[in-house]
């Protein structure tokens, strides 16, 4: 059989379950490991369910949002983007709910691509949305996470002048926060189902030293780049909320636990 997406996703969600029915090791006492989880491009069927898992075991989720999706006529960046997205109703809500709604770009351009110049007013412009519609928002408390996670050096040290911290390209594996801490790198993984991918990843974590994961995924079952499977979601963070030493938690919380 041709293994297309379809067909993937058909396997891996009847089996889903599976991927995580051996459990993982719980990590060696006295490490301290940090899992985020960091949803983007705002999905809206996505982010009400990605909410909904995440408050069934008390936790907070992290949904990274484009600030001009929501407008009729906004262009699509790629066909990964074909899904109806959340509005700045939804994101208010959500945010009331305890979640951390955070921008991920003002349209999804590259910024690596586009004059510094440019870069930096898509950032301004999307902090302008982010500043009119989300309400208590302030971009210098916030985290910026990068469209395709690229980045370089200057709109790096830019952003510094806007942002508390940023995710980007880079170790998924970052320190412990500690102050001051800006550059947070992440891996994710696509165009197929993550679920086997971060699985993995989440175990292998656990078997290091201490030190503090994040994820970039997107939307949940069908959508988006690389989706993850709302079975697997949930049964993950029922293994993960049972650990000692293990916390799920969104990006601005890890850097308040210093
Ligand atoms: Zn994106």
């Amino acid at each position: 059989m041709r293994i297309t997406r379809r067909n993937t996703i058909r396997i891996l969600g009847a089996g889903s379950l599976g991927l995580l029915s051996g459990g993982f090791t719980f990590p060696p006492a006295g490490k301290r490991h940090i899992i985020t989880l960091s949803f983007d491009d705002g999905f809206e069927k996505s982010s009400i369910k990605t909410a909904e898992i995440y408050e069934k075991y008390g936790l907070s989720g992290c949904i990274n949002v484009i600030a001009n999706a929501h407008l009729r006529g906004s262009e699509l960046p790629d066909e990964y983007h074909n899904w109806p997205v959340g509005d700045f109703n939804l994101w208010n809500e959500l945010k009331r709910r305890g979640h951390e709604i955070m921008p991920h770009s003002y349209k999804h351009t590259n910024l690596t691509e586009v004059p510094l110049e440019e870069a930096e007013d898509l950032v301004s412009r999307c902090i302008d949305v982010f500043n009119k519609e989300l309400v208590d928002f302030r971009a210098e408390a916030s985290v910026f996470n990068l469209p395709y996670n690229a980045s370089t050096p200057e709109l790096e040290d830019y952003l510094k002048t806007r942002f508390r911290a940023i995710r980007t390209h880079g170790d998924a594996v970052n320190p412990l926060p500690s102050e001051g801490l800006f550059r947070l790198g992440c891996t994710s993984f696509g165009p197929e189902s993550i679920d086997k991918h971060l699985v993995e990843t989440i175990h292998r974590f656990l078997e290091g030293p201490s030190g503090w994961l994040i994820y970039n995924t997107h939307g949940l079952d069908d959508e988006g780049w690389g989706p993850l499977s709302s079975g697997v979601l949930d049964e993950l963070l029922d293994k993960l909320t049972g650990m000692e030493d293990v916390e799920v938690l969104p990006v601005i919380p890890a850097l308040d636990s210093v």
